[in-house]
Formats: C-alpha cells, sequence, structure tokens
C-alpha cells in the first residue's frame, strides 16, 4: 500500500508518495502561493503520480483538526482555508489532518529519535515557533493543539529591549526568539548572524521555552528542528543553559550528563514533515 504525505507550510509544500524514509518513490516542493493555486499543484502531483491509498497533512496553522482547516493565520489568503475538503474533493481518498508538528513527531516516533517513547516533545524553531508531541503514546490534541510558540517566558527589557514580533503577544516565546524574532531584532537573516551575544540570548530563550515544557509535560526527550536550530552555535548552548535553569531540581541524568541524548536534533532532518504525514496516512488507515 503507498500513502501520500503532504507538509503543507507557510512557504512551501513538501508532498511525497511512499511508505517510509527509505521508501520515498515520488517527492516534490511547491510554493506556498494562493491556497487554489497550492492546492491545485498538490493534487495536480497525486494524480500523476499513481495509485495511493490514503494521504496524510501535517499543516501549518493554527488548524481546526476536526474541519481540517486552517483557522486564523496571519498568512494572506489562508485563513479558514478547507484543506481537507479540497484534497478529498480531488483525490477521492481518506484524508488524516494534523499540525506540522504533530505529524513530524509522529515521524521520529516511528523511525527516529522518539522511537520506543511514549510521552517526547517536538519543537521547531524556524520563522515561528511550533511544537507537538506526544503523551502517552497518542499525539497531543486537546482544547485545540498545544501552541508552545506562545506561551511567555520571561523578558529582561533592559538587557533585550526588543517588543517581540508576535502579532497577538508582542514578546512571548515566538515573538521572542523566532528566526523573524532574530532578524527583526538584528536587522539580518540568522544564517548571516555569528557571535556570541546574538547566540547566547537565543539560547538563553529557547533554554527558558524548554524548561516550562519540561515542567509541564515532563516529556522524556525533546526534539528540537527547524531552520534556526542550524547554527551549530546553538544546540550545545542551548542544552547547556537548560542544564543551569533545571538547577539540579530534576533529580534525572537527562538534566545533568545525559543533557545531549535528552535534547537532540530530528533524526530524520528536514524530511521529518513530510515523512510523518506518511506515517500519519497509514496510521488513520488502519484505523
Ligand atoms: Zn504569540
Amino acid at each position: 500500500m503507498t500513502y501520500g504525505g503532504i507538509e503543507a507550510g507557510g512557504t512551501k509544500w513538501v508532498c511525497a508518495i511512499g511508505d517510509g524514509p527509505d521508501e520515498l518513490h515520488e517527492l516534490t516542493t511547491i510554493p506556498t502561493t494562493t491556497p487554489a493555486e497550492t492546492l491545485g499543484a498538490a493534487t495536480g502531483f497525486f494524480q500523476q503520480n499513481g495509485k495511493i491509498v490514503g494521504i496524510g497533512v501535517g499543516s501549518f496553522g493554527p488548524v481546526d483538526l476536526e474541519r481540517g482547516s486552517i483557522t486564523t493565520t496571519p498568512k494572506a489568503g489562508w485563513a479558514n482555508t478547507d484543506v481537507v475538503g479540497a484534497l478529498r474533493a480531488a483525490l477521492d481518498v481518506p484524508v488524516a489532518f494534523d499540525t506540522d508538528v504533530n505529524a513530524a513527531a509522529l515521524g521520529e516516533q516511528r523511525w527516529g529519535a522518539a522511537v520506543g517513547l511514549e510521552t517526547f516533545s517536538y519543537i521547531t524553531v524556524g520563522t515561528g515557533i511550533g511544537g507537538g508531541g506526544m503523551a502517552n503514546g497518542r499525539l497531543m490534541h486537546g482544547l485545540l493543539h498545544p501552541e508552545f510558540g506562545h506561551i511567555r517566558i520571561p523578558h529582561d527589557r533592559a538587557s533585550d529591549p526588543f517588543d517581540g514580533v508576535c502579532p497577538y503577544h508582542g514578546d512571548c516565546f515566538e515573538g521572542l526568539a523566532s528566526g523573524d524574532a532574530i532578524r527583526a531584532r538584528w536587522g539580518k537573516r540568522p544564517e548571516e548572524l555569528s557571535g556570541d551575544e546574538v547566540w547566547d540570548l537565543e539560547a538563553g530563550y529557547l533554554a527558558l521555552g524548554l524548561l516550562n515544557i519540561i515542567g509541564v509535560l515532563s516529556p522524556q526527550r525533546i526534539i528540537v528542528g527547524g531552520g534556526v536550530m542550524k547554527e551549530p552555535l546553538l544546540l550545545p548552548r542551548v542544552r547547556r543553559r537548560v542544564v543551569e535553569l533545571a538547577a539540579g531540581y530534576f533529580d534525572v541524568p537527562e538534566l545533568s550528563d545525559g543533557i545531549d541524548e535528552y535534547i537532540v536534533p530530528p533524526a530524520l532532518g528536514d524530511r521529518a514533515g513530510v515523512v510523518g504525514a506518511l506515517e500519519l496516512a497509514r496510521a488513520n488507515g488502519s484505523g
């Protein structure tokens, strides 16, 4: 049985046909333009490339998981887009729908850095900050879905007077620590920056966010991906800072000597999202 997977991002949609990370038969990337154009290109890709028995979609959000739609996104033209309805109408197969980060988490649990774990978190630090994961072996859903990017973290305006970029909250986690925030604070793209000042500040915010997640969800591991994390100085500093902030309170090796195995990059790399979407489709089909 072969499935379709879509990692529906705010800048690009990655579409794949296959059964897993080692069995990707077709893969394509479509720029995210208008809903009609992007959904049209995605359905065209699946129609041209043979039979699939179901599709999984990991979408940027916020999303309405019941209706299968993108809801209040500030991305122009995309508010209230019925993604599942459009795919089902064009392709006539079952469509499973979740957040991009939950799809990536599912892929990591099946094939990557969270194999064998029941409770773990997946965070992506890119243009925005998103988070998902599993609790007790199930993808986390609830009132809506986790919105790790919009938790509040301490912000010392004396040392960092930057107001933050979140259109809703200003200096929430995403507002202070996303790629967009780095760009706005320093006037450059994250990949153009170097220097301790930039990455120590960033590592400090990320560590505060992760410590909140550790305190609330007690994840057995935290996977941290996304474009900002490609900066090699960053992850080691985040780990060190988490241990400092935890201050010896959590009596487990993961929050001291074992930190390098506790806060880890995605084993599936940039493919986690689309491969996870294939697994969403498969899990949906098997009931
Ligand atoms: Zn916010």
